[in-house]
C-alpha cells in the first residue's frame, strides 16, 4: 500500500509550521521543507496524533525522531544553499535527512543502529527520497571517502566535537552540534575559518539522545 498523505495531514502540518514560525524560525526555505515532508510517515503506524505535535517521539531501538522545532532550528543554523554537500550524523527515522533533501542538499547520513539503518533505508526509498547516501557506521569518524562537506549536522548529544568531523568540513563550512554529556546539551555552531581556525557560537539548551561511539552490535 502506498503511504497516504491527505488533506488532513497537510492541514495539521501547516498548523505545526505556523507554531514553529511563532517560536522564532524565520528561514522561509526551512519552513517550506517542514511543510512538505510528511512527518507522520516517519513514525510507526497509528501515531498520527503525535506526528504533528511539536514533540520528539520514540522510533524504536531506544531512539527518537527529533522535535520539529529542533529540526528547524538546526537546519536554519546550517544556512544551507541548494546543491551543498551535507554530512548528517544520526539518520534515525530519516526525517531530518528528508528535510535536508527537500532543501536541495546532497545528503550523506550515518546511523550506528543497524535496525534503524535498515528500516529507514526502506522507508526513504518508499517515499521517493532516494538521493541521500545512507551509511551504517560510527558517526564519530565521519565519511572520509566523501569529504570535504559544506555542512555537518550532528543530531545526537555529543560529549565533545569529534576531530574527524572538523577535518572533513570545508573551509567556510558550518558544523552544527548539540554539546553536552548530561540530559541537556548546548546547541553549538562552528564555522571553519581556516584549517585550524574555528569560530564557535552557542544557541541555548536542547535535549537529545546521546551520540555513542562505535556501531551498535546489539540493541541498546
Ligand atoms: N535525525 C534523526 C534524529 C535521530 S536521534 C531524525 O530526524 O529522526 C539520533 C540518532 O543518532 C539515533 O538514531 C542514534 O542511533 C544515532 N546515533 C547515536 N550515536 C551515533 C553515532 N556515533 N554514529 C551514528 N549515529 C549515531
Amino acid at each position: 500500500m502506498l503511504p497516504e498523505d491527505n488533506y488532513r495531514h497537510k492541514g495539521l502540518r501547516k498548523k505545526l509550521v505556523e507554531g514553529i514560525k511563532e517560536k522564532g524560525i524565520s528561514d522561509a526555505r526551512v519552513l517550506k521543507a517542514l511543510e512538505t515532508v510528511p512527518r507522520h510517515l516517519f513514525l510507526d503506524n497509528a501515531f498520527l496524533e503525535f506526528a504533528y505535535q511539536d514533540k520528539a517521539f520514540p522510533i524504536g531501538a531506544g531512539q527518537t525522531i527529533s522535535q520539529p522545532y529542533t529540526v528547524a532550528f538546526q537546519t536554519e543554523l546550517l544556512q544551507l544553499k541548494k546543491g551543498e554537500k551535507v554530512l548528517e550524523i544520526g539518520t534515525g527515522s530519516g526525517y531530518q535527512t528528508s528535510v535536508l533533501m527537500e532543501m536541495g542538499a546532497k545528503v550523506y547520513s550515518i546511523e550506528r543502529q543497524k535496525e534503524l539503518f535498515d528500516k529507514t533505508k526502506r522507508l526513504l526509498q518508499q517515499l521517493n527520497y532516494t538521493s541521500a547516501k545512507l551509511f551504517y557506521g560510527d558517526g564519530y569518524k565521519g565519511i572520509p571517502t566523501f569529504a570535504p562537506f559544506d555542512k555537518v549536522l550532528v543530531t545526537a548529544g555529543a560529549p565533545f566535537i569529534p576531530e574527524a568531523l572538523l577535518e572533513q568540513l570545508k573551509i567556510g563550512g558550518i558544523l552544527v552540534i548539540p554539546l553536552g554529556e548530561g540530559e541537556v546539551q548546548i546547541m553549538t555552531s562552528v564555522i571553519k575559518k581556516g584549517p585550524s581556525d574555528f569560530q564557535t557560537d552557542e544557541f541555548g539548551e536542547f535535549r537529545f539522545v546521546p551520540l555513542l561511539e562505535e556501531k551498535a552490535w546489539k540493541k541498546t
